[in-house]
């Protein structure tokens, strides 16, 4: 096999999307002049930082390597994957070669690449990052380094994308690339490097706050530009290349052999070699078990008309939430089961909710991306003073548990149900009820008859005034606590589902 380049160096910048044909980046239009651009490569969707991120260093789609902003943050990459890194690839085929990353964002080394590969991490902001890279430079012949560049993303986040902030840090990250391409020139080491350059994802212009967000899959978000340069890079526009594409590119510069495991290939025309249209392969199969819905869906209102829930949510879009919706933290809205879903991230979502105070339920569709100790995931709260409510919530790494409190009794009742690991990561069905007639609380999962416990107390939930629906976060997670998942199809409804209605939910969903 033909080793193009003798090293690599990628330079991701988060959140410049295409925006570089927006602002001046001199040091790029010099360094790429003569190489290869992709002007609309995809990204993955949804088009978040550790999802695409995960995909460009690890050659395959996020469902497959299931990276989220939470995971990254919370544990390491697992060294046993199928789906090796770019950098554990390289190691497994040169234990000598000398591998490195630089990121303003510290989930990249923690939860992206694997811990165990001995790669040269450092984890800081601006000119502290570049000199600890030139300074590595200036004393190891590296094989692969990888560079994450936060700037523009948090300055899309604060002020929109394409604002002249945002525009001005994508500038700034252009002399980032200037003074390290610099320093390996100075070195002697240009000739036979293969330099790129490539963001995640874009972002959203300014809304009405002023502010920027992604996660969706408008144009301005999912579409990134990519450069690549020396080590064999044909000087060729390229055409049809997804993002997670980039992991193949630097092996086969590398003259490496790429896992059959990964669903990505080499940019057609990108090497003198690799011809244009090479089909992509279709990798591993996925492994998480769906659930199986019907093709298609009747209107849930007309179908479930028996059911009549107070509120419905199906997520269309953020301007199709409820009036006195209140929104905090980062949300997203991505791609779901059969429609929208949101993400939840570090935010949350309090939604009024017309319940007259009697008997409750809900119903969601959720998927966790992992589990973690008191966990919220979802909670109707029946009284203003927080004193009657119905809640989902994950306890310790494997259970998830319906709790509830009645407004005259001080204990909570918890319902919990085992939810083994391999259910993260795929979509499960949750339904809550509590009648308040028989005082009996229910909890069901995945259609199943509803598990039931008698509660003592008084048999009302709350005075039918201030009753509201909580997603995310919210006053009963610890600090710190988030629901790292998504929720499609979320339903309160002011009375108590029975198993009949379970029935009734599969049929509609299920068939
Ligand atoms: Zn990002």
């Amino acid at each position: 096999m033909k080793q193009w380049a003798k090293r690599v160096v990628l330079f991701g910048i988060d959140g410049a999307g295409t925006f570089f044909e927006q602002t001046p980046t001199p040091n790029i239009d010099r360094i790429f002049r003569d190489g290869a651009v992709c002007r609309r490569a995809l990204t993955e969707m949804p088009t978040i930082s550790a999802e695409c991120w995960g995909s460009i260093l690890h050659g395959v789609d996020c469902r497959r390597h299931g990276l989220t902003n939470w995971v990254t943050g919370k544990r390491p990459f697992p060294a046993d994957s199928p789906y090796p890194s770019v950098f554990r690839v390289i190691r497994e085929n040169r234990p000598d070669a000398e591998l490195a990353s630089f990121c303003e964002w510290g989930n990249v080394n923690f939860g992206i690449i694997e811990n165990n590969l001995g790669v040269y991490e450092v984890n800081a902001q601006g000119d502290e990052l570049i000199q600890a890279a030139l300074d590595y430079i200036g004393a190891h012949d590296f094989t692969l380094i990888y560079f994450h560049f936060d700037i523009p993303d948090h300055e899309g986040h604060a002020h929109g994308y394409g604002s002249p902030e945002h525009l001005a840090a994508v500038t700034l990250a252009d002399s980032w690339v200037g003074r390290v391409t610099e320093a390996i020139e100075k070195r002697g080491l240009l000739e036979d490097t293969m330099l790129l350059v490539e963001p995640d994802h874009g972002g959203t212009p300014p809304d009405e706050r002023g502010r920027g967000s992604h996660g969706g899959d408008s144009d301005a978000e999912k579409y990134v530009s990519f450069f690549a340069a020396g080590g064999g890079a044909q000087h060729t526009e390229l055409h049809d290349m997804l993002t997670r594409d980039t992991a193949p590119a630097i092996l086969h510069a590398l003259g490496l052999p790429i896992p059959d495991t990964w669903n990505s290939r080499v940019p057609g025309g990108l090497f003198a070699d690799v011809p244009e249209n090479l089909p992509r392969p279709e990798g591993l199969p996925v492994r998480v078990e769906e659930p199986r819905l019907k093709k298609a869906f009747g209107v849930f209102e007309e179908e479930l008309a028996a059911l009549k829930p107070a509120l419905h949510l199906p997520f269309a879009s953020f301007d199709a939430l409820p009036e006195g919706t209140e929104r905090t933290g980062k949300l997203y809205l991505v791609d779901g089961l059969r429609g929208k879903a949101m993400r939840f991230d570090d935010g949350a979502l309090r939604v009024p909710c017309p319940l007259k105070g009697g008997s409750v339920s809900f119903t969601a569709w959720l998927r966790l991306d992992a589990m973690e100790n008191r966990m919220p995931v979802l909670s109707v709260r029946c009284a203003e003073d927080g004193s009657g409510w119905l809640c989902i919530a994950a306890t310790g790494e494997d259970h998830l548990v319906l709790s509830v409190r009645l407004p005259d009794v001080d204990k909570i009742r918890h319902m919990e149900v085992g939810l083994p690991a391999k259910r993260t990561g795929t979509w499960i069905f949750a339904a809550g009820s509590f009648e308040a007639e028989a005082g009996v609380a229910g909890f069901s999962l995945n259609f199943e008859p509803f598990m039931r416990q008698l509660l003592p107390g008084k048999r009302v939930m709350g005075d039918g005034k201030h009753a509201r629906l909580l997603l995310g976060t919210d006053d009963l997670s610890g600090p710190g606590q988030r629901f790292p998942g998504v929720l499609e199809d979320v339903c309160v409804y002011d009375k108590a589902l029975t198993d009949e209605d379970m029935a009734r939910l599969k049929a509609y969903y299920v068939g």
